[in-house]
């Protein structure tokens, strides 16, 4: 058995009938980081005391005879913008460097109340802001699948460590496709679920009334197993909805026939480049072999999204990193005033990304612009919701790309924020409407890199979305990209 290689039932299982250990698997997982992550750059902290005792538990529950949790002795990665309490939680930032929260965030600990190990948190963009991972105040992580080129991001540490093999899962969170399009770019799959599904309490806030907590994975199961575990209401969450949570895991294997997916004109513009085309055509024609009804449908304000998007997730950024003021949390750098100390430690503790963004998001807040840029952005996000609305009441999901190419080189849009935005053309929308979203592997490119697609769903309605990702990821048989590492 190849212990880094398992999915979250074969790695249960395994452990369940004692062909295995939760400690062995841990073992392994931390032996790969290892032997990898130097060369790729997925992980910035590990907790390996933490992940032990869990593994420890596990085993003696194994050990017992007891059965395990749905993800006991999984191993694990965790986004750093997510808390975990006595480990280092950073936001890819400086200002956060040394931060060591005092409370798990809720999906973490709903993933070890089912069993999952935490191996350690992963590489983002910092404070989640950037679609390649090279904002990360450490290091940039580099694609498994190609080093030369970028993991996506935000959470492309988390992306990387799945499609690496150092971890089973991991969670990322996603503003405007922090984890679909990493997950396109590394091959795995990333579901970002209904705004409210899963709680966000304890997650670094980037842009408050769009970040949504999700997974990824190695298969649309694992992503459904990881769904059921970590959605439902938390009393910590105001914005956490109060809905039952479905058992996904039975919804996904349920036949497609008679579903109506939506194919937008809109996502088929210019710059789309021929083999994502391609890969969105071959899951069309598999859909309909399957008896899906394939309808056109308009999503007319879609070229408007990247502007509303990059206002309102400004404007919620510049509010909600106040707090990192050098009095109550992580960094300080004494000055001769109170001013003189804010601006030294917010100069010293951020980077060029996050203060364009704090500059663009107070900017469009002043007092003589919020009417003009703000307002006219959140009325902009409400005619984006109401296309989807209308789209949605002819089908039941939206087939799209979610990137426009596959992985770019390290280095080929950093200089060029614009550029670096337009990459999310397919992935704001989702957040915007605040709707369900996964992206999952469906091609390879001419140079043998991922190609992802994505589908949207109505509200609360994760099922479906799942259902269909899980008919074409058998379709595409994609699962197993060759590893990246020479001879393996
Ligand atoms: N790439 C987008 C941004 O830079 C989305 C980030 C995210 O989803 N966290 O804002």
């Amino acid at each position: 058995m190849q212990l880094t290689q398992l999915t979250i039932d074969a790695a249960r299982s395994a452990v369940q009938e004692r062909k295995t250990t939760a400690l062995a698997l841990a073992e392994a997982h931390y032996a790969r980081i290892q032997d990898e992550d130097e060369q790729i750059g997925a992980f910035l902290t590990l907790c390996k005391e933490r992940a032990l005792e869990q593994a420890d538990r596990i085993d003696r529950m194994a050990a017992e005879g007891k059965p395990l949790p749905p993800l006991g002795g999984v191993p694990v990665g965790i986004k750093d913008v997510m808390s975990t309490r006595g480990v280092r939680t950073t936001a890819g930032s400086k200002i956060l460097g040394h931060y060591i929260p005092p409370y798990d965030c809720t999906a973490v600990a709903r993933m070890e109340a089912a069993g999952a190990m935490v191996l350690g948190k992963t590489n983002c963009d910092e404070f989640a802001m950037g679609s390649s991972n090279e904002n990360s105040a450490f290091r940039p992580v580099h694609n498994p699948r190609d080093l030369s080129r970028v993991p996506g991001g935000s959470s492309g540490g988390s992306a990387a460590a799945v499609a690496a093999d150092m971890a089973v899962v991991a969670l990322g969170s996603d503003t405007g496709g922090s984890i679909r399009q990493p997950a396109s770019f590394c091959g795995v799959v990333g579901l970002m679920p209904t705004y409210g599904r899963v709680s966000r309490y304890g997650l670094i806030a980037f842009a408050s009334s769009l970040d949504h907590i999700g997974p990824l994975t190695k298969t649309v199961k694992d992503a459904a197993i990881v769904l059921r575990t970590i959605a439902g209401r938390d009393p910590m969450d105001a914005t956490s909805a109060d809905l039952p949570v479905p058992d996904y895991v039975a919804e996904i294997v349920k036949p497609v026939r008679g579903l109506r997916l939506g194919v937008a004109k809109e996502y088929f513009g210019e710059g789309l480049d021929g083999e994502v085309r391609h890969a969105v055509e071959s899951a069309i024609d598999r859909l309909k072999s399957l008896g899906c009804e394939i309808l056109q449908v308009s999503l007319p304000h879609t070229p408007y999204a990247i502007p509303a998007y990059y206002l309102i997730a400004t404007a919620e950024a510049s509010s909600n990193l106040a707090r990192y003021d050098g009095v109550k949390f992580g960094l300080r750098v004494e000055g001769d005033s109170l001013d003189d100390m804010y601006e030294k430690t917010r100069a010293a503790g951020f980077g060029a990304e996050v203060r364009r963004r704090v500059l663009i998001g107070t900017y469009a807040l002043s007092a003589g612009y919020y009417d003009a840029y703000y307002l006219k952005a959140q009325r902009v996000r409400t005619l984006i919701a109401r296309d989807f609305a209308a789209a949605f009441e002819r089908v039941d999901c939206i087939l799209t790309p979610t990137a426009p190419s596959a992985a770019f080189a390290i280095g080929e849009k950093s200089d060029n924020p614009i550029a670096m935005y337009l990459n999310d053309v397919f992935t704001v929308p989702a957040n915007l409407a605040g709707l369900p979203a996964i992206s999952f592997p469906a091609g390879l490119s001419g140079d043998g890199l991922p190609l992802g697609l994505q589908i949207t769903g109505r509200a609360f309605d994760e099922e479906t979305v799942l259902r269909v990702a899980a008919v074409l990821e058998g379709a595409a048989s994609f699962r197993h990209l060759p590893s990246f590492i020479a001879g393996a």
